[in-house]
């Protein structure tokens, strides 16, 4: 598609003046990309894959998790995890049941501002007793440790399966005092000033634990990925193609490997399709010039380029008669949850949006054709997101092209990936068109909802067998 002649009637606002009108076209022809510009972009992508799987300091930092291991499914057992997000922490027991099946015990706990910037790992440590004291499972002086997994979803060098050291934090996180060091270390700590006899007996990221959740109960598991707070991605690798790979090489002459591809494209800003509306979001970050590719896809920042994008049209008078109010005048007004909801209102009024607008950003009297803009930039928004995720998954699914012979399996966490409607199926089909039909019909995306949890006590138990 030339999206700068054909923008299709899909971004025709009835009733809506020439002034607005030309708004919208300008957006769409910033937001919609085209299957040529996605084409580059994955070459790049996989440019920058293979330097980091040869050396140290790339940009995509390609972490080795001294995962090498592939469940059976027939594993039984009681493992505990701690899967920290970015917006929320579970704490779980897993019961592995054999035949692939695993049951859940879990208690959510939202993550406060405090913990974010202060007082995160005696928080995780916290959580951690209440859920063991809640349950009853708090061990005796004389009982032996309880092994936890710990999905900790930021990314680290990874040193042994349960230790590695922070490089920086991502998504909102900025706790003082943790780069540079052990984050295993770092919990244990926090835990035993509460006298709990826990111990982590492996650290992975939340993709790495939601592959090998989806490894429990089908082997044909080869990707794990994530669209939540954050994004990322961890699959197999031939060992040998790890060229930076130092340690001895395990006996199943492969490793799951963390990409950390939230990373892609930043610093040099180069390839991604950068609007004013990213850079904007960009400068007044936490961390301006980093995670680019996660900042264009993921759950915390898309709801922060929508409202971007309100203003702008509003400043313009395009938009809302040019009102704003104090509640959208401010970062992160919109949570991505309200674009999922606008970009599937139907309802002849736009009534959801208009409760969006009216009672959440508190903007009053918005009129049809507010609401029909506002509905557009929802769309444009999530839909270059689910285009621009199937540049990782393909570079990803092409990177051992020899997989996709035989059937291969996907297995995507986050509610990104499961709640922005059409986010699967725009994804799949932007795929479809760089992979080769008969190659592309073995493979499976499935969702794997609680992977990151469930997935850390899989590895927690693969540790201690083969410690
Ligand atoms: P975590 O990243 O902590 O594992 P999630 O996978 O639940 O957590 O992702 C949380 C992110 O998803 C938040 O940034 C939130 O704004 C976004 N989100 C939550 N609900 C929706 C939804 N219905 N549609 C789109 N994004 C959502
Ligand atoms: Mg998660």
């Amino acid at each position: 598609m030339d999206s700068t002649q054909q923008l299709g009637a899909r971004y025709r606002v009835e009733g809506a003046t020439a002034a607005q009108q030309e708004a919208v076209d300008v957006l769409a022809r910033q937001f919609l990309l085209s299957d040529e510009r996605l084409g580059e972009i994955i070459k790049e992508f996989r440019r920058r894959m293979e330097a980091g799987l040869a050396s140290d300091g790339t940009m995509l930092k390609m972490v080795p998790s001294y995962v090498v291991w592939r469940p059976t499914g027939e594993e039984t057992g009681a493992y505990f995890a701690i899967d920290l997000g970015g917006t929320n922490l579970r704490v779980m027991r897993v019961t592995l049941e054999g035949n692939g099946r695993a049951t859940l015990l879990h208690q959510k706990f939202a993550l406060p501002e405090e913990a974010k910037t202060r007082t995160l790992f005696d928080f995780i440590a916290q959580c951690v007793e209440t859920f063991l004291d809640d349950h009853n499972m708090r061990p005796a002086a004389t009982d032996p440790h309880l092994s936890f997994g710990f999905t900790f979803s930021y990314p680290i060098d990874q040193t042994s399966i349960n230790s590695g050291t922070l490089i920086h934090w991502t998504k909102g996180l900025d706790v003082p005092g943790c780069v540079g060091r052990d984050v295993v270390r770092l919990l244990e700590d926090a835990l035993l000033r509460l006298g709990l006899r826990v111990k982590v007996a492996a650290v992975v990221s939340d993709t790495v634990s939601t592959l090998l959740s989806a490894a429990y109960s089908d082997p044909a598991a080869q990707i794990g990925v994530i669209f939540g707070t954050g994004t990322n991605a961890a699959y197999y690798e031939d060992v040998t193609s790890l060229a930076k790979w130092k340690g001895a090489d395990p006996a199943s002459g492969e490793m799951v490997v963390s990409m950390e591809w939230g990373a892609f494209d930043s610093h040099e800003l180069a390839t991604l399709p950068f609007t004013p509306h990213d850079i904007k979001l960009d400068r007044k970050s936490l961390n301006p010039r980093e995670q680019a590719y996660e900042k264009m896809i993921s759950g915390m920042y898309l709801g922060e380029i929508a409202r971007n994008i309100v203003l702008w049209l509003a400043d313009q008078r395009l938009l809302l008669d040019g009102r704003s109010s104090t509640i959208l005048n401010a970062m992160w007004a919109l949570d991505t949850s309200y674009l999922s909801s606008a970009a599937v209102d139907d309802s002849p009024d736009l009534s959801a949006i208009r409760q969006v607008i009216e009672k959440t950003l508190n903007v009053p009297d918005s009129t049809l054709v507010d609401r029909r803009i506002f509905k557009i930039v929802a769309i444009l928004v999530g839909e270059r997101a689910a285009r621009l995720s199937a540049v990782g998954l393909v570079a990803t699914l092409t990177k051992r092209a020899e997989m996709l012979n035989r059937p291969i399996t996907v297995a995507i966490d986050g509610s990104m990936y499961e709640h922005y409607p059409g986010f699967d199926r725009i994804m799949a089909e932007t795929a479809s068109h760089f992979i080769p039909e008969s190659q592309f019909k073995n493979i499976r995306f499935s969702l794997a909802r609680d992977g990151s949890g469930i997935g850390a006590g899989v590895i927690a138990m693969l540790a201690t067998q083969h410690q």
